[in-house]
């Protein structure tokens, strides 16, 4: 089947990331010695190079300061072809300050800057490269009724919805929820969504181990017209579609399991994971959703190869070849 270019919109953050990598964590008083490294970072933007990397035409509108980490990201969006519609905030563009330790772990602390500042107006601004694109990709990073607006100007225009509900101590509102065709949380987010909309109190680490009827009967609860994808890390994803949605004998949910990699830095497998299902499904709007998340899974797979998250992010052509697709 051909892979044709489809056109995806990104709407949500940015942030310039502070890496410090030390022997342990830091804990209070104390100073340690460490590497530094800096990066550019935030959900959105790594999405929307997820997507320009794995075959799509990718717009991203997000907001930044009028300073170094602004201009930073200006340039790194010519150098990897991404068409950026950027607010121009009076706050700092946004960071990150992330402290890491021998075996991995981290500790970060955000800190929004302008991406608080994303405004419904701004993006009114951009309906039309919203209703021009096939699907529009937005998380929570950014505030919530920006990103409503977003995906109601996209509905309003047939552009395909795909919310990812991260991070997980954002709200999902049931407007937001009814706004998009596509739900993509994690197991910690979906853990919340439960909690939030159905009362339900299960543990992120338990969403794995659920039986696959009893997982399709809460995603069919949470988005009961629309398609959900939950990502359980190296234990793949569980997809699940609303009835209307199915054809012949089909139950309507599956499971697709991780690709075995060599995995050293799992920072930014959702996104990578979120920007690539919005290439796939932008670039063969024909093909099963099945195959979009399997390409999404491959591409996620492969970007925990190497460290970091933006950066880490595969070139199409690395992951067709490793995986012989
Ligand atoms: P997560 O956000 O951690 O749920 O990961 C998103 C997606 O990335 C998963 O659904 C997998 O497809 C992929 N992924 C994450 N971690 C790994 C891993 N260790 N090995 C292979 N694929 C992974």
């Amino acid at each position: 089947m051909s892979r044709g270019i489809g056109q995806v919109v990104v709407v949500g953050s940015l942030n310039v990331d502070h890496v410090w990598t030390a022997a342990s964590l830091p804990h209070a008083g104390q100073t340690l010695s460490g590497e530094y490294t800096t990066s550019l970072g935030g959900k959105g933007f790594n999405q929307a190079v997820a997507a320009r990397r794995a075959g799509a035409a990718s717009t991203f509108i997000c907001a930044l300061g009028d300073d170094a980490g602004g201009q930073l990201a200006r340039e790194s969006a010519i150098t990897d072809g991404i068409d950026l519609r950027a607010q121009r905030s009076l706050r700092p563009t946004g960071t990150a300050g992330i402290h890491v330790d021998r075996e991995g772990r981290n500790c970060i602390v955000i800190g929004a800057g302008a991406n608080a500042d994303l405004s419904a107006s701004f993006v009114d601004g951009q309906r039309a490269a919203i209703a021009a694109a096939d699907i529009l990709l937005a998380q929570l990073e950014s505030p919530a009724e920006t990103i409503l607006a977003a995906l109601r100007h996209a509905r309003h225009a047939a552009t395909t919805t795909l919310l990812n509900p991260a991070p997980a101590d954002a709200v999902v509102d049931a407007e937001l929820l009814a706004a998009t065709d596509i739900l993509t949380p994690n197991e910690t987010e979906f853990s919340a969504l439960l909690a939030c909309h159905l009362g339900q109190r299960i543990h992120g680490d338990a969403i794995a181990t659920l039986d696959p009827e009893t997982l399709h009967g809460l995603c069919r609860g949470l988005l009961p017209a629309g398609s959900m994808i939950v990502t359980l890390g190296a234990n793949g994803c569980f997809v699940s579609h609303a009835s209307s949605q199915l054809h012949g004998d089909d139950h309507g949910y599956y499971r697709v399991a991780a690709n075995q990699v060599d995995a050293i830095d799992t920072t930014g497998a959702g996104d990578a994971f979120n920007g690539a299902l919005a290439a796939s499904r932008a670039g063969r709007r024909e093909a099963e959703f099945s195959t979009h998340v399997r390409f999404a899974s491959r591409y996620a797979a492969l970007s925990t190869e190497s460290r970091g998250a933006a950066m880490s992010m595969p070139a199409l052509q690395d992951v067709l070849d490793r995986f012989n697709d």
